[in-house]
């Protein structure tokens, strides 16, 4: 398996008897990764609009006869029913990546998280699926006030629409779980990084020095502290959460221990694409966006009292990012 070169030992142990995944938006950065894995051994469909995810990221999958892709939205109810039936595990990935879009229009989130969501555990309702796993954030503490912040750190007050979505979608879960007897894992991630990311702050500063090496805008003052894992990690997290856990409901921070700042961030993407005169210029404020939280620092001990710790930290998360994408962005 891939991760046994990249990270010694695989953790993700293969059920006795294959499953029937189904994923949505598997075909986004996090689920094209999580759906090669889930290959391995099972059958799979992945449900995405490709309104942000790529069929390219499923070519290694393309062909696998235990593989099927179908371009529909989760909006289109009726579609989203007939095709989840036969299967017994849906991991629900979808979601709208573009948090600052949510500023100026409530109602994406809405529909893109806590509707699609309501969608999704009503699919599986009607089709007797019982088990669901989902990508939450761990923008939904808002700003805690408590650090590394635990998954039962309280009040929990999301500052952006995508957090509040998440947040919903969570509550949502726990309620289907409770009343229809089913099995749940909710994992909140850190920031995720790695090869074919389409989003995200080392994505977005590629982009801007292909178009201007003079000079980098950072949205913010650059002090932003935030913990990252690479994605092959956050894959190994979640499949060995959900063969370790026993709960009806599984709650999971997955983080890596220490932060980095995007000041830092925006040196080491200058420094490996060998850009020692680029000037760095801040907007200056606090955050980068209404929504950003500024500081992120998350208690991943749960995880790891099961036996998962991230390996790399969030510098060399992304420092393996930063020459990935550099690459495959095509800068020069
Ligand atoms: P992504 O945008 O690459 O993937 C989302 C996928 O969902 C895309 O393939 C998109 O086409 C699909 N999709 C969106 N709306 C849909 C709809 N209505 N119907 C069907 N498909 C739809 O994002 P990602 O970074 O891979 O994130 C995956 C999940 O992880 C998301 O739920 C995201 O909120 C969560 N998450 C990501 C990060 C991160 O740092 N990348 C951090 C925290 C949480």
């Amino acid at each position: 398996m891939k991760n046994k070169k990249i990270f010694g030992k695989n953790f993700y142990q293969k059920p006795a008897s294959a499953k029937k995944f189904f994923v949505t938006g598997g075909a986004g950065f996090i689920g094209g990764h999580l759906v090669e894995r889930l290959l391995e051994g099972n059958s799979v469909t992945v449900y995405d609009n490709l309104s942000s995810g790529r069929k390219e990221f499923l070519e290694k999958c393309d062909g696998k006869k235990n593989f099927s892709f179908v371009k529909a939205d989760l909006l289109d109810f009726s579609r989203l029913q007939q095709e989840m039936k036969g299967h017994d595990f849906v991991w629900h990935l979808s979601a709208n990546p573009d948090i600052l879009a949510g500023m100026g229009n409530p109602e994406l989130d809405l529909k893109q998280g806590t509707i699609a969501s309501f969608n999704v555990l009503e699919a599986m309702r009607l089709n007797n699926v019982k088990q669901i796993a989902f990508s939450s954030t761990s923008a939904v503490y808002g700003e805690p006030t408590v650090f590394p912040t635990p998954e039962n750190y309280g009040p929990m007050q999301p500052i952006s629409f995508y957090a509040a979505s998440k947040l919903a979608s969570e509550a949502l879960i726990t309620a289907y779980a409770h009343n229809f007897g089913w099995r749940s894992w909710i994992f909140r991630f850190a920031n995720i990084v790695g090869r074919r990311a389409t989003h995200g702050v080392i994505f977005d500063f590629i982009e801007k020095l292909k178009k201007n090496r003079d000079e980098l805008l950072v949205l913010g003052n650059g002090k932003q502290k935030k913990s990252y894992v690479y994605a092959d990690e956050l894959i190994d997290a979640m499949l060995f959460a959900v063969e370790s856990s026993r709960e009806q409901v599984n709650l999971f921070n997955i983080a890596s221990k220490d932060n980095i700042s995007v000041k830092e961030i925006a040196e080491i993407v200058l420094k490996k694409a060998g850009l020692s005169k680029t000037k760095i210029k801040y907007t200056g404020t606090e955050r980068g966006w209404p929504g950003d939280v500024t500081f992120m620092n998350l208690d991943a001990s749960q995880l790891g009292k099961l036996g998962w710790n991230a390996r790399l930290s969030s510098r060399q998360a992304v420092e393996r990012t930063v020459v990935e994408l550099l690459k495959e962005l095509d800068f020069k």
